[in-house]
């Protein structure tokens, strides 16, 4: 954990009892927030481009529960509209997100969600100079606190864990509605609880999730064990001309594949069925590091990239123009799919494993 946790001895714990466990925010960090919320009216809740459960999750969670306390609050996204139907089917907040062109253009506070950088939260970084605060929500070690006020907790396993913190702070009552955003959120992060990030706290914050009347079962098998059959022939494509290349990454391995804007279309599917694509691929042992490319544009890709742990490539992304966390980053390629896989390659030798 880092030094901050110096400032934040003071701080009761999310656990009672276990000093380990205390947030990485903070305290001043913590009653800036909520200080700049009571001050305000008008809340403009923001998350990520291309929103996973967590960036979705965490700011409509905390939409509802802002909401409850009294406050105009809307919730938006940058970038194409379109949201997987599992996303629109779960969480109950969904009826508070605006489309961009109708959100306030000068909220009192603009809140971002799970959004590891300003660019990540596209056109809504122009609304940030009109509002008298920025809050930032997220948990990635590599967010270089854009906001006027940041609640960046890389110990965190989902940004959905600095919102419930908030919103305990804040008096809001973890409801079913609430409770379920969250769990959305936490779920996903966790690669349904599987992943390194996967702490004691998590298990105790999924409990208390589940003890406000999550439907766990349900919401597990909508995010994980079901997509349209175009969607499971496209993996399948994409697994066949799946490449593993053992020498790369310092003899670390590096396994890799594409799906394009045809494949898609082909089989008349969105963009976001390829992403749990990843978890596939980086199923391949021989390799520490597994990318996903997905075309986005004729010249434009989106890359995934997971490690095994002996390559970071959050530094590997962020040399890239991306970021993320140490074991999950990505960025966006411009060029062909061979050019974009060079730049991946030479940037792995660039970051060796282990450093
Ligand atoms: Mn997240």
């Amino acid at each position: 954990m880092t030094a901050t946790n110096a400032a934040a001895a003071t701080v009761a714990p999310r656990l009672a009892g276990d000093p380990e466990l205390l947030p990485a925010v903070p305290e001043d960090a913590w009653r800036r927030a909520e200080a700049a919320i009571a001050g305000a009216r008008r809340l403009l809740l923001v998350c990520h481009i291309n929103p996973d459960g967590d960036a979705l999750g965490s700011m409509l969670g905390c939409a509802l529960g802002l909401r409850s306390l009294g406050y105009q609050v809307q919730a938006a996204f940058p970038g194409p509209q379109d949201l997987p139907d599992v996303f629109t089917q779960t969480l109950r907040g969904i009826d508070l997100l605006v489309p961009p062109e109708q959100t306030y253009p000068d909220p009192d506070v603009l809140l971002t969600f799970d959004a590891a950088s300003v660019e990540r939260v596209g056109e809504f970084a122009g609304r940030m100079a009109g509002a008298d605060h920025v809050v930032v929500l997220d948990h990635h070690a590599s967010n270089p606190g854009f906001g006027t006020i940041n609640l960046v907790d890389p110990g965190a396993a989902a940004t959905a864990m600095v919102v419930d913190e908030l919103l305990r702070r804040m008096g809001v009552p973890l409801d079913t509605a609430i409770a379920e955003c969250l769990y959305v959120a936490l779920t996903t992060d966790t690669g349904s609880f599987k992943y390194q990030a996967t702490t004691p706290e998590v298990h105790v914050f999924a409990a208390r999730l589940l003890r406000a009347g999550v439907d766990q079962y349900e919401i597990s098998r909508r995010l994980f064990d079901a997509r349209p059959f175009g969607a499971v022939q496209i993996f399948g494509e994409a697994l066949r001309r799946i490449q593993l290349e053992p020498a790369a990454a310092d003899g670390a391995g590096f396994v890799w594949t594409y799906a394009t804007l045809d494949d898609l279309g082909r089989y008349g599917q969105p963009a976001y069925v390829l992403e749990s694509l990843i978890d596939l691929v980086r199923s391949a042992e021989e390799a520490d590091v597994a990318c996903v490319c997905k075309q986005l544009a004729p010249t434009e890709w989106a890359v995934s990239m997971r490690s095994r742990g002996a390559v970071n490539v959050a530094a590997v992304a962020t040399s890239l123009g991306g970021g993320g966390h140490r074991l999950a980053a990505g960025f966006t390629g411009y060029g062909d799919l061979a050019s974009v896989v060079d730049s991946i390659r030479s940037a792995l030798s660039d970051h060796p494993s282990g450093s």
